[in-house]
């Protein structure tokens, strides 16, 4: 291409493992490179990479999402004592998302990629519900407590100012029994609230938000509290504005309507409830390949990946040449989600017409039948269906492109 589109700012990319960075590579090379003039800050998270730089590299790219507020990540391999032994690595690091998740107090954002041909399960849902979930407390730090006998139980407070302690009664026990004991900080959940409203505004969508504060009239309401004044005091205007709504029910309530609605919302949910609820969204919709994923920092920085992992298996075949029908569709996503966010806060329309016309290429690439072997078995059976490999999905996605580039 003669005129390439000149994208303003400094994007943070940080490459990845096994075929998720062999689809890294290609995406990159044959979609968007040959389009963009783009400087970017390359971070090599590959698990070798960071094993040699005791994870320094990983640290260095969130401090660069933070400077320049938009990256972009390739899957990581999260090592366990398999992966230490197979790459040989010093030790068994920690997630890499974990740790640019804390640093940059973010959110995760899970949204759905739909195409014509794959109907999800749920046949009222049209449009693509985003799940928001609350990454700390609750029962996943929980304490957990086999109570062996009849007695008493007493939650214990010790306040560090010296002050006198608290007593809260629990249960007399008659007998054998068990006990579990949540916290959360109300620092943790305002910034939950914070990157939701800065989502759904980002998105131009409703937010949703359940709890279960009818029977839990301490914990579950002061999320809805914490939500509530947050909402009234920094979001509310700006919503009314955009046209979108903050709405509050119980989670009954909510998973009961999410049946009912044809979509195009955020739901943002506690721990479990998201945790839980993300995989029926993840599942009704078919493929991990067709999800992609968004970290929201309340500070309005933002880090795209797609929602899988390193697709281990289909890079082993790779390795042994043998033929791949991996899915780049939620690389791609990340790619233009970040695009997209660039060209917003650089106020440059060109970058987001292109974030666009690769996202109506690649998906218009598999409504005409041509797609990966994941989603051969979900579409609807058309004589066009044609499986293609790995290289092939993105080749013929660059052609599509090509079309519309040149209009
Ligand atoms: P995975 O990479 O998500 O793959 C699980 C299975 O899902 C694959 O074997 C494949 O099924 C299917 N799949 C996922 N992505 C696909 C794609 N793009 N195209 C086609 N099929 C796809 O999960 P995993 O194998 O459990 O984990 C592998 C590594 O990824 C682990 O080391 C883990 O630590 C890491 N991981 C990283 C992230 C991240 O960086 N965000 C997230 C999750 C996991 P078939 O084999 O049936 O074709
Ligand atoms: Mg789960």
């Amino acid at each position: 291409m003669a005129n390439k589109i000149k994208v303003k700012t400094t994007i943070v990319e940080m490459d990845g493992d096994e075929m998720a960075r062999v689809m890294w590579k290609m995406v990159k090379d044959k979609l968007l490179f040959p389009c963009l003039d783009i400087n970017i800050d390359y971070y090599d998270l590959h698990v070798k990479h960071r094993d040699d730089t005791d994870d320094k590299v990983t640290i260095d790219a969130a401090k660069a999402i933070m400077k320049y507020g938009v990256g972009i990540k390739c899957a990581t391999i999260t090592p366990n004592e398999d992966r230490v032994k197979e790459y040989s690595l010093k030790k068994a690091w920690k997630s890499p998302n974990g740790t640019i998740r804390a640093m940059l107090d973010g959110t995760v954002f899970r949204k759905p990629i739909l195409v014509n041909n794959i109907k999800p399960a749920v046949s009222a849902w049209k449009k693509p519900i985003t799940i928001g979930r609350h990454a700390y407390g609750d029962v996943y730090s929980n304490t957990e407590f086999a109570v062996p006998a009849a007695g008493k139980l007493e939650l214990v407070f010790t306040p560090q100012d010296g002050s006198k302690t608290i007593s809260v009664p629990v249960f007399n026990f008659p007998g054998k029994g068990i006990a579990q004991v949540n916290h959360n900080l109300e620092q943790s959940i305002l910034s939950f609230a914070r990157a939701c409203f800065t989502y759904a505004l980002s998105e131009k969508i409703d937010l949703w938000f359940s709890t279960k504060d009818t029977i839990s009239k301490i914990y579950d309401a002061s999320f809805r509290e914490i939500f509530e004044r947050e909402f009234n005091k920094n979001w509310k205007d700006k919503f009314k504005t955009a046209g979108i709504e903050y709405f509050f029910t119980l989670i009954d309530d909510a998973v009961a309507r999410i049946m009912k609605t044809e979509g195009g919302i955020l739901w943002a949910l506690k721990n479990y409830d998201g945790d839980v609820l993300s995989d029926m969204i993840a599942s009704a919709n078919g493929s991990l390949a067709m999800m992609t994923s968004v970290l929201v920092s309340p500070n309005g920085w933002f880090e795209f990946e797609a929602a899988h992992g390193t697709v281990q298996k289909h890079y082993y075949k790779h390795l042994k040449g043998e033929e791949t029908s991996s899915n780049s569709m939620a690389l791609i996503f990340a790619w233009t989600g970040g695009l997209r966010k660039r060209g917003e806060i650089d106020h440059t329309p060109a970058v987001i017409e292109f974030a666009d016309k690769l996202e109506a290429a690649a998906l218009a690439t598999v409504e005409e039948g041509t797609m990966t072997g994941d989603l051969l078995v979900l579409a609807e059976k058309r004589p066009s269906n044609k499986k293609v490999n790995t290289e092939g999905f993105i080749d013929a996605i660059a052609v599509n492109l090509q079309k519309k580039l040149n209009g």
